[in-house]
């Protein structure tokens, strides 16, 4: 595995993958990797010849309030899990190299990036658009995936690439769940044991909802609510939201007679979980 931290070290190298006709796909972090993220990169590499992967931790998409200064940066153990699971290129870049020489320019989804996480975290998305833009021009990649677990962001993304015209395949990779249904987290690793044995609960409060739209029921309330009931029983929860959302516009509809995201944030303690399903009619 190839690890560098200058934009022309990367350049070097995908110029010489490129020369030979290989493809590559790219896969951007923020590190304290895990299974969700490894399942990316096995996406990653069934369908391109070179995988590219990028440990970042952005600090324009982190509010003054977030946890940018605690977040886990266990670099030794992400590399050696790169190279176990066959990463090429492993990109490292500094906040000097990202946002040296008084970056200005920002890019700025206006619509999708507005409800949802976006409502409760202002910036957050422009930080999240700004940095993958600016990875992509430095990566060059054929496809780039990016995790369901993070929908709203996916979505951001495939946006972005089709307005700017983007010359990258956006790959979104189905969400990965530890044995008891809690979706894989770098921030889980923030939960004590009696928060990490309740936080299931929101993936049960999802199933819930899946269950009964399976068996019929359309109605957006009915379907928030089931959800709402489920983790209402444990008063650790603090929900920040709880929506139903039509998938392409992330509109609310009276009823899920469309592909439609059923997204959640919630607060157990001091940490915030998200979690969706994807409701298919
Ligand atoms: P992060 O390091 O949290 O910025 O995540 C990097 C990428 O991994 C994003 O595209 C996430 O959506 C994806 N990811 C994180 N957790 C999971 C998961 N449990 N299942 C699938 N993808 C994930």
């Amino acid at each position: 595995m190839n690890i560098v931290s200058t934009i022309a070290d990367v350049k070097a190298f995908m110029q010489s993958q490129k020369k030979t006709g290989k493809t590559v796909g790219f896969v951007p972090t923020m590190g304290a990797l895990h299974q969700g993220h490894m399942s990316l990169v096995q996406s990653c590499k069934k369908d391109n010849d070179i995988t590219a992967l990028s440990i970042y931790v952005n600090p324009t998409q982190f509010g003054p309030q977030e946890d940018l200064g605690s977040y886990f940066r266990p670099i030794k153990e992400d590399t050696q899990m790169a190279a176990s699971y066959g990463v090429d290129l492993l990109f490292l870049p500094t906040d000097e190299t990202m946002y040296g020489r008084h970056a200005s320019t920002y890019v700025v989804e206006k619509s999708l990036s507005k409800v949802l996480c976006g409502k409760f975290r202002p910036g957050h998305f422009d930080g999240v658009t700004t940095i993958v833009l600016k990875l992509l021009n430095i990566l060059n990649p054929d496809r780039l995936y990016l995790g369901l677990k993070d929908a709203q962001q996916y979505r951001i993304i495939e946006k972005m690439a089709e307005d700017l015209f983007l010359p990258v395949q956006v790959k979104g990779v189905p969400i990965i769940r530890e044995d008891d249904g809690l979706a894989c987290s770098s921030r889980n690793g923030y939960l004590n044991p009696s928060e990490r044995a309740i936080a299931p609960t929101l993936f049960k409060a999802l199933q819930a909802a899946q269950e009964i739209f399976k068996a019929g029921q359309t109605d957006t309330s009915a379907l928030i609510q089931i959800a709402k009931d489920v983790i209402s029983k444990q008063s650790e929860f603090s929900i920040q939201y709880l929506e139903l959302l039509e998938w392409e516009s992330f509109t609310m509809r009276p009823r899920a007679n469309k592909k439609s995201l059923l997204a959640l944030a919630c607060f157990l303690g001091k940490t915030r979980l998200i979690d969706n399903t994807i409701l298919l009619p």
